[in-house]
């Protein structure tokens, strides 16, 4: 299992200051597939806990970024008096050494499918980042890409342009729930579930669900009340 320190270097903030796209360079260079995740550990002792702060957090970066650059990121949105969410949007500079451990998880593509659909809220933005741009430098793959926020204060400037893009191999759906904004539609991502589908051409499909319980497993039991089998789809909550 890896176990490597790791040094920041890069940090996006939103505009709430509230999500960050957090990029480091550790110590010891490794491989991972996108749609993984990393363990984050503090290298101190949270004063309250009397113990590292350490936490899972998806990959938001490229495997082949990682390569070429050394540096692998994740994107954080801070949670009502979490702590590690804290540490990692506000506790953080330039500098701030962690750890990192394992990757692990299987919400990674095994390249059976050419057609994908994407869907994400908040913080489930992470790991479809680094999907989004690995599978989009395949011009034989279609993805059509359902992302939800509530705010638009909260969505990082990076992530706006990245899914700005429209054309025939990608289409980028963005929601917001609770605010108006010009680039965006206003509701949920369930709304464009079957449009998403019709778009893709049914059959053949790898969907990528990640967000909140709630919203994994209505874009699920949506999905298999269709024609989707369960392998089809792959999934992370937070
Ligand atoms: C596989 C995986 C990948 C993930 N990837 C990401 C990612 O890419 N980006 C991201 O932002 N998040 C991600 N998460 C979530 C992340 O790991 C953290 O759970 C999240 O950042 C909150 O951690 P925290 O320490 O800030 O909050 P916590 O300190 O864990 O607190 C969370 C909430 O629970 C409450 N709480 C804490 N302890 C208790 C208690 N004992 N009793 C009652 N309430 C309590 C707090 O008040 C707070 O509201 C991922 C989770 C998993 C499982």
């Amino acid at each position: 299992m890896l176990r490597t320190l790791a040094t920041i270097s890069h940090i996006e903030y939103s505009p709430s200051q509230e999500v960050t796209f957090v990029r480091c360079v550790p110590e010891h260079r490794f491989t991972f597939e996108e749609g993984q995740f990393l363990m984050v550990e503090s290298v101190f002792n949270h004063a309250e806990l009397g113990k590292p702060l350490k936490k899972p957090y998806s990959i938001a970066t490229t495997n082949k970024e990682l390569q070429e650059k050394g540096t692998v990121g994740f994107i954080v949105k801070k949670t009502m008096d979490g702590y590690m969410s804290d540490f990692l949007t506000k506790g953080i500079t330039i500098g701030t050494k962690i750890v990192l451990t394992w990757p692990a998880g299987h919400m990674t593509d095994d390249g059976t499918n050419k057609k994908y659909l994407f869907v994400s809220t908040g913080s489930g933005i992470s790991p479809m980042v680094g999907l989004y741009n690995e599978l989009s430098l395949n011009s034989e793959n279609k993805i059509v890409n359902i992302f939800g926020e509530r705010h638009h204060r909260h969505i990082l400037p990076s992530v706006e342009t990245l899914f700005s893009r429209n054309d025939d191999h990608v289409e980028n759906i963005l929601f917001l729930s609770q605010d108006e904004h010009t680039l965006y539609r206003s509701g949920h991502v369930q709304l464009w579930l079957d449009e998403a589908l019709r778009s893709l051409g049914e059959a053949d499909i790898t969907v990528f669900v990640c967000g909140s319980p709630l919203m994994v497993d209505d874009i699920r039991q949506m999905l298999t009340e269709r024609w989707f089998t369960k392998d089809q789809i792959k999934y992370e909550k937070y």
